[in-house]
């Protein structure tokens, strides 16, 4: 009997919750927003939602309400699928100018004849609460203080949150985006991982993945990496929200081999998906905290 226990607790891996992660960032920040809104005023941020996407339309609604549920100022700006680039230039150039709005969001995906590279470089950087600002790019890639986005940096809190060691050890990211793969990657590089990045045109894949002590999935692929894919005791971290046609959420990594052989996996959902709304709230917090300080 008790060997039978002792046998599991060797081979049963640690599942890492994101809603404990997201619930002890929260808490967290919220006497540092209690703290701001009695010096100066309450941290504000500002969400552009375009268009009748519904899971869109749920992830600003979470937005907004985790907002509220902290105590910050909250703007949500809506507008039909048929803006144009310039009503969405107007929209943030009036927004960078509120002084009590420190963080603005535009929501993605954005209609196709909206110029979004145009429009993430209207924010000001110091609003770009998503870290997407080639200017915030570019100081996460010098390893400098900026909002970085928020997806990956959660990703970090949790490794460190539960204690998993990066520095020395091999990860690897599978995906490339702009919003996830690349800035993951250079994360992990700058918590001293040896990183490599896969990508569709990767040869050898599952070979690829296979040296990783972390393994990160950002592929949007249900269930692309299987059990060929993961060196046993790796850490897991499934970033993959694909819907199935039963309208059930699936991860990029096939869970049942994450739990056989993993020694550690994100679930999903309850893994990744949580962090990154706390992230958002940790920059928009951060961001209120430096425009107090620069006065
Ligand atoms: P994306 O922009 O579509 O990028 C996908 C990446 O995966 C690309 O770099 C692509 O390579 C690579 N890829 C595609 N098929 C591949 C294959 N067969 N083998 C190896 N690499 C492959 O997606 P994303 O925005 O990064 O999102 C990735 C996933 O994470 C999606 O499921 C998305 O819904 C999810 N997501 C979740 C959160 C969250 O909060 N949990 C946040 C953001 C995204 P190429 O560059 O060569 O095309």
């Amino acid at each position: 009997m008790l060997l039978d226990s002792m046998s599991l607790t060797e081979t049963t891996p640690l599942v890492l919750d994101g809603k404990w992660v997201r619930d002890q960032i929260l808490a967290e920040l919220k006497p540092r927003v209690e703290k701001l809104t009695a010096a100066h005023r309450q941290p504000g941020l500002a969400v552009i939602l375009v268009g009748n996407n519904p899971a869109s339309e749920i992830y600003v609604r979470l937005k907004v309400k985790t907002c509220a549920e902290l105590g910050i100022y909250s703007e949500k700006i809506t507008r039909p699928d048929s803006v144009t680039t310039a009503e969405l230039l107007g929209i943030i150039e009036g927004l960078n100018q509120r002084p009590e709005i420190d963080g603005i969001l535009v929501q993605t995906p954005l209609p196709p004849q909206v110029d979004k590279n145009r429009i993430l470089r209207a924010l000001r950087p110091d609003k770009d609460v998503d870290g997407f600002h080639p200017f915030n790019v570019g100081a996460l890639v010098e390893n400098i203080p900026a909002p970085r986005a928020c997806t990956p940096a959660g990703i970090m809190e949790m490794l460190r949150r539960y204690n998993i060691p990066i520095s020395g050890h091999r990860a690897v990211v599978v995906g490339r985006s702009d919003i996830v793969g690349k800035p993951m990657a250079l994360l992990l590089l700058h918590a001293n991982a040896t990183v490599t990045i896969c990508h569709s045109k990767t040869s050898n894949l599952a070979e690829e993945c296979r040296r990783a002590d972390i393994l990160v999935a950002a592929i949007g692929r249900a269930h692309w990496i299987t059990r060929d894919f993961i060196k046993p005791g790796a850490t897991v971290v499934d970033v993959g929200m694909n819907r199935k046609p039963d309208g059930k959420l699936a991860g990029d990594v096939n869970p049942d081999d994450a739990k056989a052989l993993a020694g550690a996996y994100t679930p999903v959902p309850g893994g990744v998906g949580p962090l990154t709304i706390a992230m958002l709230m940790a920059n928009t917090v951060e961001i209120a905290e430096q425009h107090l300080c620069s006065g």
